[in-house]
């Protein structure tokens, strides 16, 4: 019943074009090239340092995350600027590399995203499988202005996601496919709602084989897409 209450909800939203005048940042995590400089330290806020960006993982095969998370914000953004929304990706392409994590955080700060929602999927253990959607926890001075909008935009996402993609939750990050966690740069350096969604476990042969399909991805892509609309229409 509340699966389907929720899906009127959504259409009758859709129908009415909710993303007018809203402003919506996709991060496309990791880089699609390498280079040294992704190394250097840079500052996540409260004293502690972290590597401006890191390659992000990839399928046994060798089909690398990077390209996924830029595949998946571009459908996603296809579908949220349809809706009337202003979407703004932290990059261009997947080639080269760069932006920082500190500057992707900045960028939707600058934007004055009303969600910004960072894309990944796992490099998680060979048994594991599923999504789950990373939340800020509380910390004094960097997340308490935006603690409870992104946890309300992380259950949104995760019930969203879920039905678009008909993954399982996480059977191994614990939380119930809502994880929150103190250590991620572009979620202590966000002033806006900001999550991060790890879509599936590359590392598992069952989600490798999903991601690896381009129908799939579109689904990847919608879902993430309903999970924001969902969050600014409520
Ligand atoms: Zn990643």
């Amino acid at each position: 019943m509340g699966g389907l209450i929720t899906a009127v909800a959504l259409a009758a939203a859709l129908a009415a074009g909710p993303l007018d005048g809203r402003t919506v940042v996709l991060d496309p995590g990791h880089n699609g090239g390498y280079s040294d400089r992704i190394n250097r330290e840079v500052h996540v806020g409260g004293g502690m340092y972290k590597a401006c960006n890191t390659t992000g993982t990839s399928t046994n095969s060798g089909y690398p995350e990077s390209r996924l998370n830029f595949t998946v914000a571009r459908e996603a953004a296809r579908i949220l600027r349809e809706r009337g929304a202003r979407v703004v990706l932290t990059r261009r392409s997947n080639t080269g590399v760069g932006p920082c994590i500190t500057r992707r955080a900045a960028i939707a700060n600058r934007e004055g995203a009303d969600a910004a929602v960072s894309i990944h999927a796992d490099g998680g253990p060979a048994g594991g499988r599923g999504f789950h959607v990373i939340r800020p926890t509380l910390i004094e001075g960097l997340t308490d202005d935006i603690y409870a909008p992104s946890r309300r935009l992380g259950r949104v996402m995760r019930s969203e996601f879920q039905a678009v993609t008909g993954l399982p939750r996480s059977t191994y990050a614990g939380g119930d496919g809502l994880v929150a966690r103190p250590d991620l740069g572009g979620l202590r350096l966000a002033d806006v709602p900001a999550i991060f969604v790890e879509m599936a476990n590359m590392r598992n042969a069952t989600d490798a084989a999903r991601v690896k399909s381009p129908r799939f991805r579109k689904r990847l892509g919608r879902g993430i897409a309903d999970g924001v609309t969902r969050f600014l229409s409520g």
